[in-house]
């Protein structure tokens, strides 16, 4: 016996709620089920931001938006244009939730809360009459003739669409691949650096803007980046971790980086400047005058492994020691071993082939009225409010087409 519905969503997450609610409000005679395995919905949203939810990024051209996805961004570009953070504004104002931008550009609700969120979601479903059932883990999906069947651990539904918004759960991408889908492996995004140097002992909380390279492959950031009590983290780090999720990961976490502290300048400028400097001040201890605007405690660090004493002043600083410095600067070399996770955030990229996804409708390829949205896909951005974003529009997108 299954239970017949209009529309079945797989998963109570940011994804799933928002795709109901966009189906119910076009389509209100539709009866939909939001089944979720957990025995609460939208956790994520609950804990995300730090509890704050930073819902999109003031970001508004889709050109400029999709830079931020490590995977996705070419297959995003028009959905955006048909859903972009700017719409995701005007869908919490129109429910009485005004957002605010901070000054690197995540949005978050006026409340700060992530509770504003849920409750906002929560009123949605109920005022359209959209039904969730918690404690329902899907297990099984199968398609006879033009009907989709899906056996949770509870009851058995049926129903002619099907969304699945199911975030990074290894078992539902092995059911999809029962049904034919590729799945690209998962691995972990959004990761720091784990680096035991006493270049950068005893100086967590030290934030500079530095421009980084890992060696041997293709991959650089800049930004700010931020020492921490167990190596390196910060939006230059950070960047890194999402661009090279699959590379470091293949590396096993175990790889050299090359930091410039002093952002783009060179080191054969920064050797000029420090002759410049030298020459100006030479009466000046080193310990205690520095031509860069870097931290003073990363500046004496930088001193002691050149190997210039405290009682040095720039008159007799040798040129070994100078070009030491300079290196120290611009070309520091760091050894990474192994990842943390940023402040309980992470992502994971991987998830069903962007090949087999139709971008206009976020329908399978493979199977009609078949539908995917989020963190299932092989989708996922740097932090920022980015993933939300991802999740709103292709729920939006999928929704649409699901409607009718
Ligand atoms: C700590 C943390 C903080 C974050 N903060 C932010 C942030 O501030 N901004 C941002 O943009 N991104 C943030 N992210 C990422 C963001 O939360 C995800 O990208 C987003 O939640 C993905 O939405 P989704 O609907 O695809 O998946 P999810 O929100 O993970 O929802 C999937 C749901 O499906 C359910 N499910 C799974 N399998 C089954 C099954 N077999 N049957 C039924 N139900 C099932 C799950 O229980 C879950 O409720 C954060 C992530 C973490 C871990």
């Amino acid at each position: 016996m299954y239970i017949k519905k209009d529309v079945v969503i797989v998963g109570g997450g940011a994804a799933g709620f928002f795709a109901a609610i966009q189906i119910a409000e076009q389509n209100p005679d539709l009866d939909i089920v939001i089944l979720e395995r957990g025995k609460e919905v939208l956790t994520k949203v609950k804990i995300s931001g730090g509890g704050r939810c930073n819902v999109t990024h003031a970001e508004f051209i889709p050109s400029e938006l999709v830079k931020n996805y490590p995977r996705g961004e070419k297959e995003l570009l028009g959905p955006f244009h048909s859903f972009c953070s700017g719409d995701t504004i005007e869908f919490f104002e129109q429910r009485g939730i005004a957002l605010k931008i901070e000054e690197d550009g995540r949005m978050f609700p006026v409340s700060d809360s992530s509770q504003t969120i849920i409750d906002c979601f929560l009123s949605e479903v109920k005022r359209l009459g959209i039904q969730i059932l918690k404690n329902h883990s899907v297990k099984e999906i199968s398609k006879q003739e033009n009907e989709w069947y899906l056996q949770t651990n509870q009851e058995g539904f049926q129903a002619k669409k099907v969304l699945i918004a199911t975030g990074s759960n290894p078992k539902i991408w092995k059911m999809l691949e029962t049904l034919e889908h590729k799945i690209i492996a998962p691995v972990p995004s959004l990761f720091t650096f784990n680096i035991k140097d006493n270049r950068i002992k005893g100086l967590a909380g030290i934030a500079e803007e530095v421009s980084i390279k890992v060696l041997d492959t293709k991959l650089e950031s800049e930004g700010p980046l931020l020492i921490t009590h167990w190596g390196m983290s910060g939006p230059a780090i950070l960047k890194l971790s999402a661009w090279g999720a699959r590379e470091l990961n293949s590396h096993n976490y175990q790889f050299k980086i090359k930091v410039n502290w002093l952002f783009k300048t060179t080191i054969e400028e920064a050797e000029k400047e420090l002759k410049v400097f030298r020459t100006e001040n030479p009466k000046k201890l080193i310990v205690n005058t520095k031509p860069f605007s870097i931290s003073k405690r990363l500046w004496l660090n930088f001193v002691e492994v050149s190997t210039i004493s405290e009682k040095l002043r720039w008159a007799d600083l040798s040129k070994k020691q100078l070009s030491q410095l300079a290196t120290q600067l611009t070309e520091s070399v760091f050894q990474v071993n192994g990842k943390s996770t940023f402040k309980e955030e992470f992502v994971t990229a991987g998830g069903v082939d962007l090949k087999e996804i139709n971008f206009k409708t976020f329908e399978s390829k493979k199977h009609e009225n078949l539908y995917f949205a989020g963190e299932v896909i092989n989708i996922d951005a740097i932090t920022g409010g980015f993933n939300f974003q991802n999740a709103w529009t292709g729920a939006f997108i999928a929704a649409k087409a699901m409607a009718y």
